[in-house]
This record gives structure tokens, sequence and C-alpha cells, in this order.
């Protein structure tokens, strides 16, 4: 018996024999082997297709190997790549980060989305920044005050992650830092300032550049204000990411506006987690939005989209508040609240429609909202229940009461869980040709965290593959690995090519299963055999052996 230590010590060759490969290009999978020298695959050959075997890079040789791993004809795949997690304080600051996300086949993440980031730290805002997005990121250890993107960068290679992690640069974090999270838009010199972060970052090695329009401060932003900041970096043709303005009733003018922020600062964009909120919506809006997507492909726009296999929903209690009722300072605002008077303009205005605001708590029903992250152990009991059961529970009449209460007394740091897709809409996203799939997990440390964390991509190939019928085996993994690699230029990553780094995947298809729930979301999922990191086994016998730490990734 070899042990892992020694696999991983004294690799030189590796052979994986006889697995049904699916090469991340949505081709049909072939029966082959593949050979793996250090870090790289050096050859695949397939096992009944000699004549065609040149351009696979077959030498025609005999093949020697130091250790021979046997398929048995199951899939042997690219390592998933999910480029929307909110790991940016789990990759630095949890030991034991990438288990949950090699127990889905997953070996690259992305961080830095939906304009979150725990950077730029800047002294009087940034323990408000770190509050706000406590639900999304977890909470961020005392030393955590990273000033700029290179010092988050640094950390996260001293951390060296057991999967690869990359890291993008949020644009609401950076407004956040430079003027906190006020209502008035840039000055000239903060303006100039904003876009020396995003060029320190991009400078960096950054993925990538996410907004997040639905968020304060930039739900305060102009579209002209955001198209000149993203403009100043567009030489450098990175990947722009949106969490949109509004996924309810606003959806198409917000898809509107992204498109019109990417053609008119020249850079590819990515609309995150694409979808139609709100009951009213279902199975009408998604159509509209992406006609005007199709639209622009049409007109020779670089667009893409991505989406979780989910019909709920995750985010912070928070952003369920109108606008109208938020104040520069999160603790000025929960003030005003508190008030009686401000108890009753809270009323009226989560009671009505707005303009170029979608109201989740009124296009949903407070039935339809779930807690799924508390700070004040009394509050933990309310984990699991939405808020109009909670609200009767608990004696109040109107949910809004309870609602606002339970924001002021948690000081804005609730997660929630909201039910708020359907799932025809999540289908039609599922089969665009220029979807991809992520988890948009979150790592708030929630006792009741959205399953998607755990399951996300297991899940596509048994809900979407095997269940509905909705792809087949070998397009749900190109939206899991190459897609996502070419979007956002991951080198040399997403497709089984000789060249590439050997991070692969040994799994039944059938049998790679997503085993988290709403009621039970901390369970990891089963199935995987084996995985790879640069020709290094990292996942075996149902668990990461922890044998090599892949790390970070930048941008080349
Ligand atoms: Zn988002």
């Amino acid at each position: 018996m070899t042990s892992v230590k020694d696999i991983n010590s004294w690799i030189m060759k590796t052979l994986i024999k006889n697995g049904l490969i699916y090469d991340g290009t949505g081709d049909k999978p072939y029966e082959g082997d593949i050979l793996i020298k250090d870090d790289r695959i050096v050859e695949i050959r397939p096992s009944d297709d000699v004549g065609n075997s040149n351009q696979l890079g077959y030498s025609g040789e005999g093949w020697s190997a130091d250790f021979v791993f046997y398929a048995d004809h199951k899939a042997v795949t690219p390592g998933f790549i999910d480029s929307h997690r909110h790991c940016d304080i789990a990759a630095v600051a949890d030991p034991n980060f990438g288990e949950i996300e090699l127990a889905q086949g997953i070996t690259t993440v992305l961080g830095g989305n939906c304009g979150l980031a725990p950077f730029p730290y800047i002294e009087g805002t940034g323990q408000q920044m770190l509050d706000f997005i406590e639900p999304v990121l977890g909470k961020a250890p005392e030393w955590m005050k990273y000033a700029s993107y290179p010092e988050y960068m640094a950390d996260l290679e001293a951390a060296n992650p057991y999967i690869n992690v990359g890291q993008m640069i949020g644009t609401g974090a950076v407004k956040t830092a430079v003027k906190g999270f006020g209502k008035s838009p840039y000055t000239r010199s903060e303006m100039d300032k904003a876009k020396g972060y995003l060029r320190e970052a991009m400078e960096a090695g950054a993925f990538g550049i996410s907004t997040g329009i639905m968020y304060i401060p930039e739900c305060h932003s102009t579209t002209a204000e955001l198209t000149e900041l993203i403009k100043s970096v567009a030489e450098y043709k990175r990947m722009l990411t949106f969490h949109i303005r509004g996924e309810g009733d606003s959806l198409v003018s917000s898809v509107e506006e992204v498109l019109s922020i990417g053609r008119d600062a020249e850079v590819p964009i990515n609309i995150s987690h694409f979808k139609s909120v709100g009951i009213e919506n279902w199975q009408q809006t998604i159509y509209q939005a992406i006609d005007k997507i199709e639209e622009a492909r049409a007109s020779g726009q670089d667009v893409s989209v991505d989406f979780y296999p989910y019909t709920g929903g995750s985010t912070t209690l928070m952003s369920l508040l109108p606008p109208s009722v938020q104040e520069t300072d999160i603790k000025d605002t929960l003030r005003n609240i508190s008030t009686l008077e401000g108890a009753k303009l809270l009323k009226k205005e989560i009671n009505r429609k707005h303009d170029g605001w979608d109201n989740t708590a009124l296009n949903i029903g407070w039935d339809r909202i779930i807690i799924s992250y508390v700070t004040k152990p009394t509050n933990k009991d309310f984990v699991g229940d939405n808020i109009q059961d909670l609200a009767h529970k608990n004696g109040y009449e109107d949910p809004i009461d309870f609602f606002r209460e339970l924001l002021i007394e948690e000081q804005g740091k609730v997660g929630v869980i909201q039910m708020s897709m359907d799932q025809h809409d999540v289908d039609t996203i599922a089969k665009l040709p220029y979807s991809m799939v992520i988890s948009d997990s979150l790592y708030g440390n929630a006792d009741s965290p959205h399953p998607r964390l755990f399951g996300s991509f297991p899940r596509i190939i048994q809900e979407f593959v095997y269940k509905r019928k909705i792809l087949s085996l070998e397009t749900a993994i190109n939206k899991m690995t190459q897609m996502t690699a070419e979007r956002f230029h991951i080198d040399r990553r997403g497709t089984l090519a000789v060249g590439n780094y050997a991070d692969i995947n040994i799994f039944d298809p059938q049998r790679l299963k997503d085993m988290a729930s709403y009621k039970k979301p901390k369970k990891l999922s089963v199935g995987l055999e084996m995985a790879f990191i640069d020709g290094r086994l990292v996942w075996n016998d149902n668990k990461i052996t922890k044998a090599y730490r892949a790390g970070a990734i930048r941008h080349k």
C-alpha cells in the first residue's frame, strides 16, 4: 500500500487509466488514459481512437508511471470552478478552507463578489464595512485589516489554502473605503482615489471587478458614475461582474443598465446569480431580460450570466430596507427606525412599490423570508423560521415590527434565505448557452447557511442532468469548468488538455450527490472518488487528504 503522503512527496508521473473523459469543452466523452507529469497533463490517450490521437498528444510509445489510478470507466473531468463564493475571509482565516468545496469537486474558486470584500480597510469606515458584510462573508478576525488588494493577496498566499483561490476587487468595498456609506456621488478627488484602488488590483492580478449595485453604498451610484469608474481600467479587459440594481420588478431596466455600462466602458460583463424575483414576475420578466441580453450579444457585446441550482436566494436582512429610510451611517438608519416616527415611516415605505428599487418583502411576502444568521445567543432560535411565523409566535401583529426590532437588536447583522424564485425560470437560465454554474456561497458563520454552500455543483448533476433532464452531463460540466475558466482567464485550468494543470475529478456521476437541504444545510456532498490539483491527490476515500496546498492564484 502506498500512503497519500508518499504519493505526493514522490510524485513524478501519474497515470489515470480507463476513465470516461469529459474534457470540459462540452464535447461527448470518450474512454481514455491521462498521463500527468509533475503538475501538468502531458498526454491524453483515447483507448479506442488511435487514428485521432496525434492532436491529443499521444506519443505512441508505451507509458510508464510512478502511480496508476484506475478510473474504471467513471467520469474523469476537469476540477470544477466556482467563480462566485463569498469566501474572502474564510479562505484566509479558516484553516480547513477547501473541504466543503472539494467534496463537491470544486478545485478553484474566486472571491470578491457582489462588490463586497473585507478590503480596502480604512480607519473610520472599516469596522462598519466589516459589520455590513458579516452576514455574507462571515466575521472578520480582529487582526484582519487589509488596506489594499495587494495586502490581502499577500496574506492569502501565506494562508496557502488547499484549493486554488483567486480574488476580484469589489467596487462597493472601494466606495465604502473612499467615502463611507453616503448617498452623495464621488467628488473628483474621491473618484481618482477609487480608480487608483482598481488599477492597483488589476496590476496585482485581480480576476475581475465586481459591483453590488443593489447594496449600499452603490445603490446610490448613478450609471454614469459606475461607467466612468470602470472605464478607467478597461484596458485590462478583466471580467466585470454585476450584482445588478434590482432582480424583481426592475429586472429588465437593471439588465439594460449593466449592458450599457459594459458597452460604454468597453469591458466584458457577467450578470451574477441571474434570476427573476417576486411572484408576480415569475415566468414573465426573465424572458424580457433574456431578450435584452441576446440583442446585446447579437450586436457583438461580450455578455454572460451565471446561476445557482436553487429557487431560494440568500442575502442580508438590511437589504430589505427601502433606500428611502437608509442614512449614510448604518447606525443612524437603525436609530431612525427605532423612533416612533421612523417606525411609522418604515411601515409606509415597506408597504409600497418604489421606483428603481425592488421591494422584496412586498413582492414575495414575509412567509418566504427565513432567518439564517443572527449574532445574539437569545435570537438563535429564530434561525430556520420565516419572519411571518416568528412574528406571530412572538406576539407581533405586523411582521414589519418584528423585522424592525430584530434589525435594531442585531445592529443589522442578520442573514436571510428568500424563497424568491420559480423553478421554471431557473431551468430557463440553466439552458442558456452562455450561462455558467456558480454557488453564490455565503460564509456568515451561520448555523443554518443556504445549502448551496455545501451542495451546488453535485446538485447541478443530480437535478438538472438526471432528474429533470435539462442539461446533458457534458454540457453541465462545461458550465462548471471551461466556460468559467475562459470568462475569467483562469490560466490553463478548466479543460483536460495537454499542457494544462492537472486539476482532475474522478467520480460516478450517478453517485456524486448533494446532501445539504434547507433543513439540514451543513452536510458535505458525497460521491467524489478522487480529486487532483496540480497533479496532487487532494481528495481520496471520501475525504480531503490535506497532503497538498494549491494556494492563491492570480490573473496572468
Ligand atoms: Zn450578489
